[in-house]
Order: structure tokens, then sequence, then C-alpha cells
């Protein structure tokens, strides 16, 4: 199974957090990681294996986006900054619509992202 991290700068340590805390779950259920290009870069730094593509506000959202619409990423964990602005605010706005075009769980928050690792592991 193939899921997509993306974290805005604030969050970035919040992603890292979450990943370490549910390194388990992520390594039983196999699940390969892909990442803009940032957040892919400290996700490596932590250890773990990621398919990086360009940087979010190059277009990386946007690469992620096409991966949902060719049915390539199952999940996509998006932990969005909602205190800051953010110049590639029309990538994100069009990630989170094709995730709803193409009915892909997208959690914009750690919270909803442990409660969809959660379920994951439940299922198998
Ligand atoms: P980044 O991109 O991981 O390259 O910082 C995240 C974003 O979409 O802002």
């Amino acid at each position: 199974m193939e899921v997509a991290i993306i974290a805005h700068d604030g969050m970035k340590a919040e992603m890292v957090q979450f990943l370490n805390k549910n390194k388990e779950i992520l390594v039983k259920e196999n699940i390969n990681l892909i990442a803009t290009g940032t957040t892919g870069g400290k996700a490596e730094k932590a250890g773990f294996k990621v398919k990086k593509m360009l940087s979010g506000p190059i277009g990386g959202d946007a690469q992620i986006a096409a991966r949902v619409a060719e049915g390539k990423t199952q999940m996509v964990f998006f932990f969005k900054d909602p205190l800051a602005s953010h110049p590639h605010e029309a990538d994100i706005t069009m990630l989170i619509r094709v995730c709803d075009v193409h009915n892909i769980p997208l959690a914009t928050n750690p919270a909803t992202a442990e409660l969809l690792l959660q379920a994951i592991a439940q299922q198998s």
C-alpha cells in the first residue's frame, strides 16, 4: 500500500513524531511512503524509506495528486498548517479535490491519520 505524506513547515515536527510513534504499524503493514521533497527529507533523516517527489510549492503536491488520480497512492496524510498562508494554495486545494474525486482517505491532522492507520492494522 502506498501512502503519501506531506507536512507544511509548521507541521513537519509533528509528522516526524507521528511516523516515529507509528513505526511498527508502518513496517508491519508494508506501507510504502511517498512524500513531498522536504517532508520526505525529514522522514529519511528519521530513518524511514521514502520516495521523494518535488517540494510542495514547486509541484510536489501536484505530483502526488497525479499518483492519486492514477490509482497508485491509496491514502494521503497531509498535515496542513492552518495558521500559515501558502503560495501553492491552488495545488493544495487540487490535491484535496482529487482525493475526494477518487474516494481516497485523506487525513489533514495527526489525530485523523492515527485513526486511519489503526483501521488498516485492524483490517489485516
Ligand atoms: P515540502 O512540501 O515537504 O517540500 O515542504 C510541503 C508543502 O506542500 O508545502
